[in-house]
């Protein structure tokens, strides 16, 4: 059996289906292939759903304040009413806790030139804002079973800064739903209990792809969107080795707990400890690590086998360095979590781009801090596709897209496979 459509899209995570919405728009006929069972069961099942803007680059500050302009005005955005409801941005606010490392004066810079408002506290008003929270710095961040695990390194941390536009969406698979049905109003279709085994060429350009049943799928365009097995469908595209930036995928755990003060707790992300939290519903909440050096990488060969139980170092590890900032935090016997993985490029910037495979598009290496995106990398994809297949050269003159939202115009060339490792990156979970 063989099916043909304009573009197939490899993943119905939140940036597939979100890039399926963009290029239904421009009037593209797409096929959104997943092997799992729903949108978002993949890695976007497990994300937090922080929605931020702290990068470390103008780009990457720039597409994050726009994506959240999008989920402010998420109904809006999706044009259509989905039968499970809209997800929902919870506004809760950002506290940055500083360390003795790091001013976040270059990215307090990009804030300023973008317009986007915050507040610098000192150390009084973080503990009025936040009572239950410690302010003693702690840098560097260490694990427990570290001989200088919780000594004091100064009577405080530099301060805080504080961030009115961040947030989480309440439940990242409904916004993948979402986006899904979006895209299905606009005649977008999606396969799902399909993997892709094999991506055929045809005269030096995609010709579609074959599912593990033997159906061939036919477009002159396909997508990676496949998070973090986008290194194992370059390899079967035969695009690996091609290009200057690769992906990996890299384990991560997140821990719940019961939460000190769920009415007054906002994001925290806390460089002196090198972890973050926020709250969730019924009165939990979620802890995760900013990936500091004493945090060892788990890098996973095989994105099908890996353990998805949460460790007891792990934990310890995560939750313990928050217990020194939340000194009252009630920690249960029994860890619980997730565990999943992260799609990571070697700069912890994304790819967003073609590929040396006339045809063959990337949307990978989100590197932990993507989701919040989705809306507007389905946008910068659409555009993309676009002017490459009208014959564009993108690789010599970069693509550019303006954020409906800020009127700021973004870089695609930003984003290239072929760039430079970004040494202004931080080279972790922040970007
Ligand atoms: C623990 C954790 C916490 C995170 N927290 C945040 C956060 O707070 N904020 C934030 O912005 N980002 C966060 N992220 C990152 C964010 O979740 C990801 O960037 C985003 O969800 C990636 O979406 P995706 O669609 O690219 O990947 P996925 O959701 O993994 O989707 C890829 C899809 O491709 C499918 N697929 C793969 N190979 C094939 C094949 N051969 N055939 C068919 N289908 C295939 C998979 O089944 C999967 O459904 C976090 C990630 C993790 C793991």
């Amino acid at each position: 059996m063989t099916d043909r459509y304009d573009a197939i899209i490899i993943g119905a995570g939140i940036i597939g289906a979100g890039i399926a919405f963009e290029l239904s728009k421009k009037g593209y006929r797409t096929v959104n292939v997943d092997k799992l069972a729903a949108a978002g069961e993949g890695s976007t099942g497990a994300t937090c759903a922080i929605v931020r803007t702290h990068y470390s680059t103008w780009d990457g500050t720039a597409l994050a304040y726009e994506s959240f302009r999008h989920w402010q005005d998420w109904p809006g955005y999706l044009e259509v009413e989905d039968e499970r409801g809209p997800a929902r941005l919870i506004e809760t606010g950002l506290v940055i806790i500083r360390s003795a490392q790091r001013s976040f004066k270059k990215e307090l810079g990009f804030h300023d030139q973008l317009g986007i408002p915050y507040e610098e506290w000192d150390v009084a008003t973080l503990q009025a804002e936040i009572p239950f929270c410690d302010a003693t710095a702690f840098y560097p961040p260490r694990r427990p079973d570290d001989e200088h695990f919780g000594d004091p390194t100064a009577q405080s941390v530099p301060g805080a800064i504080f961030i009115p536009a961040a947030g989480y969406v309440n439940d990242p698979q409904l916004a993948s739903h979402n986006l899904q049905r979006a895209a299905e109003a606009k005649g977008a279709k999606f396969l799902f209990d399909t993997e892709v085994v094999g991506i055929r060429r045809h005269e030096g350009r995609v010709a579609g792809v074959t599912s593990k049943s033997g159906d061939a799928i036919d477009a002159p365009v396909v997508v990676n969107a496949a998070g973090p097995h986008s290194f194992i469908v370059n390899r079967m595209a035969g695009i690996d080795g091609t290009m200057k930036v690769i992906t990996r995928a890299l384990r991560h755990e997140v821990h719940y707990l019961p939460a000190p003060d769920a009415e007054r707790l906002p994001f925290i992300s806390d460089d002196d400890i090198g972890g973050y939290c926020r709250p969730e519903v019924g009165h939990t909440m979620l802890i995760g690590s900013q990936d500091p050096a004493c945090d060892p990488q788990e890098w996973i060969d095989d994105p099908d086998d890996f353990n998805r139980d949460v460790t007891s170092s792990q934990w310890q590890s995560q939750v313990y360095r928050m217990a020194l900032r939340i000194p009252g935090l009630d920690i249960p016997t029994h860890p619980k979590g997730i565990a999943d993985l992260y799609d990571v490029s070697d700069d912890w910037i994304p790819i967003y781009d073609r590929s040396d495979l006339g045809g063959f598009y990337l949307a990978i290496g989100t590197s932990g801090n993507q989701f919040k995106n989705a809306p507007m990398v389905g946008r910068l994809m659409a555009e993309l596709i676009a002017a490459c297949e009208a014959g564009h050269d993108h690789d010599v003159d970069a693509v550019r897209v303006r954020c409906p939202y800020t009127g700021e115009s973004l870089d695609l060339g930003f984003y290239s496979r072929n760039r430079e490792v970004n040494r202004a990156s931080s080279f972790s979970v922040l970007g």
